[in-house]
This record gives structure tokens, sequence and C-alpha cells, in this order.
């Protein structure tokens, strides 16, 4: 149970880290940021984490996985350019919390997670912040959603060597696809735009993820 007063702290530190690590740089979109002023990200943590949830650094979610750091979540995210309409297609739900932004910005959210722990915790965390446009499935995500359907936006939240095949086949006409592209180490962050069945890609930054293991990313 949260009280008043953590309730109030949060609340301080998420307008703290919103002004200083994500306006204070080059996160512009004021959907974005409104957004991020809504979300309790401590309630994606682990309990022991939450005084550091504001904190601009990915921080451990169990199974050998992170939240991403803020200001990344916030760039991916506008890298994105929603508007509300789009569907969204996420590999790797992690913590939930980039789901949940998401969720806040687009009309559908499809998120596949590899470990079934991971999961369960964001659809337990997303069910009491009473999120119902998300739908969630485990596997491999590099072998794209389950079933024969294609997304307006693809956003991949670990580190891959290419974009994976179906993720390409997966991505409509004039969709738009964000990735942490490169070696297992350090990422190029990219945008890429699907024009008829071509890719033209740009690179916003550099970046360090975690691995995206699967059959199109890296082997364990
Ligand atoms: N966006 C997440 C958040 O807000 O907490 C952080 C994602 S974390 C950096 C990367 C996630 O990708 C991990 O949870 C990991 O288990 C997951 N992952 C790795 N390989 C995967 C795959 N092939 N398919 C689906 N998820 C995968």
């Amino acid at each position: 149970m949260v009280s008043f007063d953590d309730k109030n702290r949060y609340a301080i530190s998420r307008r703290t880290m919103i002004n200083g690590h994500l306006r204070g740089r080059d996160i512009r979109d004021r959907h974005v940021l409104d957004a991020i002023e809504r979300l309790p990200r401590e309630q994606f943590l682990p309990q022991k984490y939450a005084a550091n949830a504001y904190d601009d650094n990915p921080l451990p979610i169990g199974m050998g996985q992170t939240i991403s750091q803020p200001y990344i979540v916030a760039l991916m995210t506008q890298c994105l350019e929603l508007s509300g309409g789009e569907e969204v297609l996420e590999i790797g739900t992690g913590s939930g919390y980039q789901t949940a932004l998401l969720a806040e910005l687009a009309k559908r959210v499809y998120t596949m997670e590899r470990f079934n722990e991971l999961s369960e915790q964001a659809q337990a965390v997303l069910g009491e912040l009473d999120r119902g446009n998300i739908e969630f499935a485990i596997g491999d995500g590099s072998c794209g959603w389950p079933e024969d359907r294609q997304f307006d936006r693809i956003i991949i939240t670990a580190a891959v060597p290419e974009i994976p095949e179906p993720l390409k086949d997966q991505l409509k006409k004039g969709g738009l696809l964000v990735a942490p592209v490169g070696g297992q180490q350090t990422q190029a962050l990219i945008v890429a735009k699907k024009h008829g069945n071509h890719l033209t890609t740009k690179t916003i930054c550099g970046c360090r993820f975690v691995k995206l293991i699967g059959q199109y990313g890296y082997s364990e």
C-alpha cells in the first residue's frame, strides 16, 4: 500500500526527472511528457528499487533483465511519432513500463516477452492500473507476433544484430520501427520507415541494451 506521503514524494521525483532528464535534453513531444507524468514508474519495479524509480538509469527487474533508462524510453517513444490511432507491436515487455506508455499514446498495444515470469508481473501491474488496450504474448518476439497481422509501429526494446525479417514483414507500409541495432555491447538506436517493401533507416544515437535472444536475435 502506497501512503499519501510516498505518492507525493514520487510525484515530486517524477516531475524533477521530467524537467531535468527529459525536457532538459531533447524530449519535446508534449504527449510523451504528459503520459510519463501520469505513470507511476515505481510500481513497475521490484520494491527494493522503487525509491530509485526516477533516477535516469536502467534498473534490474528480475531474470537478469532491466527496465530501460527513462530518457531512452522517452526517446524511443518520441521516435514512434504516435498520434493515438496506431496499433503498436512491442518486442520485450520486461517490466511493462514502456508498454504502459505506449498504451497511453496509441490505440492498441501488442507486447511479447520471452519470460513468462516477467510477462505475468507486467500483466499484474498493468491490470491494477486498469489498462485495457493491451494484448500480451509469450514467446520469441524476433519471429514476430504469433498471428498473421501487420502493425503501424514496432518497437524492439532489446539489442538485435539486424532488424529481424519477420518484423519487417509485420510492419505496415508507411509504418515506423524503432530498435537498438548492432553488437552485443553497444548499438545504434535506429528509426526505420517502410516505403513499399523497403526500409530506410536513420540513426538517432548510440545506446546499450540487453540482447534480444531468439531465432532472429542473438543466441544465449
Ligand atoms: N521495455 C521494457 C521495460 O519498460 O521494462 C524493458 C525491456 S528489457 C531492456 C528487454 C526485454 O526483452 C527483457 O524483458 C527480455 O526478457 C526481453 N526479450 C529478450 N529476448 C526476447 C525475445 N526474443 N522475445 C521477446 N522478448 C525478449
